[in-house]
């Protein structure tokens, strides 16, 4: 249980008689916090205790810890609480796989994409290198704007 539930399960009222104390009609336990408490000083609320003689106040879990003397932690656990991974990390994990994954697929695609550029220029070289001198300025002016072109449309539309 988170100590939202367990507040929910327990009122304070449960809480105090597990201690043996009692409420009486109007609300109120004798304070256990203070000495001589005659007159009950104690309100019992639903959710949590207040002492009109010594002041002490709190939540189920803040008497328990007077009572008992405990931490948070062990009156929490003794209230049946479980520590319970949060889920912003079980979230965040599952967040930061699934982008892996994503920028695994996108490199696969543009090593796929370079390929297959790679492959037309060459083979569009092969064709014309009987026809053009090979390497002269414009043949690598044009070469290289095909290659710009070719990137920004198949490319990066692809990668959207
Ligand atoms: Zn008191």
């Amino acid at each position: 249980m988170t100590s939202e539930e367990i507040k929910e399960k327990y009122s304070m009222r449960d809480i105090v008689e597990r201690y043996g104390l009692r409420p009486n009609r109007a609300g109120f336990i004798t304070c256990p916090f203070h000495l001589g408490d005659r007159t009950p000083s104690m309100k019992i609320y639903k959710g949590d205790f207040h002492c009109y003689a010594c002041g002490a106040n709190g939540d189920i879990f803040d008497f328990v810890m007077r009572m008992d003397g405990s931490s948070f932690k062990e009156a929490f656990q003794s209230l049946g609480g479980e520590y319970i991974k949060p889920v912003l990390s079980d979230s965040l994990s599952i967040y930061r796989a699934r982008k892996k994954r994503e920028m695994a697929v996108k490199q696969a695609k543009r090593a796929q994409a370079e390929k297959d550029l790679n492959n037309l220029l060459i083979s569009v070289y092969r064709r014309y290198m009987d026809r053009f001198e090979p390497f002269s300025d414009g043949w690598c002016d044009c070469c290289e704007r095909l290659q710009k072109e070719l990137y920004r449309h198949e490319i990066l539309n692809e990668m959207g």
